[in-house]
């Protein structure tokens, strides 16, 4: 027989409940806030070409400096931005604050890296997208061929030839397109036929346990094959250990990107680290 709550365990329920809508309600009246409060700030990972002992670009990171509760990550309200449609605003001050960014690193002289921004679904469907990007490449003088958009297999379903043409348009004007978190969507492979994309980018969850699962190892060698067939980049994400890199090294995937080389580091230490 189902144990029936008692009346005190449905208040206390209903109770927990509220306050977690609570908690929920404030976070969006602050997310609403955040960008006015210049409370977002972009971090920075390097990815690097080991063998080539080289930078080769950098992933713009969000984060939430909240007044209260402190850093925010993106796992955290990212969710919150795309339900309220935020995500639209927010992700517009991303892209232009990090093109400025690696603008600024170019003036001083480095100019052999380019700079990936994460595009939510939301923001890429909306109809003045590829107007609004190149707008920010115009306001900030940042050449377009060092710009990356990240998008994911699960955006790339939804209105195909709409999103075919956008592609193409970004194509065109000299934008480069990644896949993130390779081979977790719902997507075919068949897009990869026909979307104009450069890199892809192999998942955390393959990469975390590719040297102690042989089923994650043949799934990461399997996509680093696919890319050199099809003539695109490939890079790791989240590579911790050097077993990690060794796999990846004979796998000959020489591209990646995690807490083994750097985490997401401020615009200032990156500059420190890695340009000066
Ligand atoms: P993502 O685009 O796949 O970014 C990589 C995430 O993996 C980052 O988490 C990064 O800090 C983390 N990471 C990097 N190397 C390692 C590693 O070696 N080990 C582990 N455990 N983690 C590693 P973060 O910064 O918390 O971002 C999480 C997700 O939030 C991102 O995943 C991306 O989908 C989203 N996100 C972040 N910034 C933005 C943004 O500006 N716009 C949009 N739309 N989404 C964003
Ligand atoms: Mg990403
Ligand atoms: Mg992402
Ligand atoms: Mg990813």
């Amino acid at each position: 027989k189902v144990k029936e709550l008692s009346g005190n365990d449905y208040q206390f329920y209903t109770s927990a409940m509220d306050k977690r809508t609570m908690d929920n309600v404030k976070l969006e009246t602050s997310l609403y806030r955040a960008l006015d409060l210049n409370e977002f700030l972009v971090v920075y990972q390097p990815q690097f070409d080991y063998k080539h002992k080289k930078i080769i670009g950098v992933e713009a990171l969000l984060r939430w400096n909240h007044s209260s509760k402190g850093m925010i990550p993106p796992g955290q309200f990212i969710p919150l931005a795309e339900e309220t449609g935020l995500i639209v605003q927010i992700g517009e001050w991303v892209l232009k604050q990090s093109c400025k960014q690696l603008k600024e690193w170019q003036d001083k002289g480095f100019k052999h890296f380019t700079i990936s921004v994460n595009v939510s679904a939301q923001q890429f469907n909306k109809k003045d997208f590829v107007t609004m990007v190149k707008n920010i490449l115009a306001e900030t003088q940042l050449d377009p061929s060092y710009l990356e958009l990240e998008l994911t297999e699960n955006l790339i379903i939804q209105n195909t030839e709409e999103t075919l043409s956008k592609m193409s348009e970004l194509k065109k004007l000299g934008i480069k397109i990644s896949i993130d978190d390779f081979g977790t969507g719902y997507s075919s492979l068949g897009y990869l036929r026909n979307f104009p994309i450069n890199t892809l980018k192999i998942d955390r969850s393959f990469i975390n346990d590719v040297c102690h699962d042989s089923k994650n190892a043949a799934i990461t060698n399997t996509i680093i094959t696919l890319a050199h067939n099809l003539n695109l980049h490939v890079i790791a994400e989240g590579v911790e250990t050097k077993d990690q890199i060794d796999f990846l090294s004979s796998s000959n995937c020489h591209l990646v990107q995690g807490f083994y080389f750097s985490p997401p580091i401020k615009a200032d230490d990156f500059f420190e680290k890695y340009l000066n």
